[in-house]
């Protein structure tokens, strides 16, 4: 299988994400801010996430970035495939289950409520779970060191960040319903022991 059909599953693959993600937007939008806790920081590392998308696109339609190319085995590339489909279906299955309660940012809607179900029984992060392995499946479709890399080395500082101050931000709004279910689930693995 040649690298250019990886590289065509892998934009297949981030079209379905975008749509999922245009559907949960369009619903956002609809629904008033309560609460803003947006950070300058927080506002860079997302535009940095996303401006990164550039460079996937400059290497499949250009040469440019042709001297960085590495070349994995063909199980290699469907070991992509795998992890990007389970990385779809957390994203589909963490909007599904926050519904009128995801915003993209720092900050509560009207009448937002904590979710614990769904994907959010076993885990608090799903969602920037399912980014964690877009970003891995992303070095086995796209085998170049630059494009390859390029979510995973600008999406984990944002991660880091992200996870820290949004847990804090749930803390101070939801208290102890939210210290427990802190107790009883994991960031981005379930937890074993109880
Ligand atoms: N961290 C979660 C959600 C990402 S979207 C995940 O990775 O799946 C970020 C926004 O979702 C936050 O600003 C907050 O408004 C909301 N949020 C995060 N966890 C939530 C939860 N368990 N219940 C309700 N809203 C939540």
């Amino acid at each position: 299988m040649s690298s250019s059909f990886f590289q065509g599953v892998y934009f297949g693959l981030v079209i379905v994400a975008s749509f999922v993600r245009l559907v949960y937007t369009r619903q956002y939008k609809r629904i008033p801010v309560a609460e803003d806790h947006r950070t300058v920081a927080d506002a860079l590392l997302i535009s940095l996430g996303q401006g990164m998308f550039v460079l996937p696109i400059i290497y499949v339609l250009t040469p440019w970035l042709d001297f960085a190319e590495y070349h994995l085995p063909t199980w290699a590339g469907w070991i992509g495939v795998a992890l990007f489909a389970v990385s779809l279906w957390l994203l589909w299955r963490s909007h599904a289950d926050l519904a009128r309660n995801w915003s993209p940012r720092l900050e509560f809607l009207e009448g937002h409520s904590l979710v614990t179900h769904g994907v959010f029984r076993h885990i608090r992060h799903p969602m920037y779970a399912g980014h964690l392995l877009w970003g891995i499946a992303q070095v086995f479709l796209l085998q170049n060191w630059i494009a390859g890399f390029s979510m995973l080395v600008t999406f984990l500082p944002g991660y880091f960040y992200r996870t820290r101050v949004e847990e804090r931000m749930m803390i101070d709004h939801f208290g102890d319903e939210y210290r427990s279910y802190v107790e009883h689930t994991g960031r981005v693995f379930p937890r074993l022991r109880k």
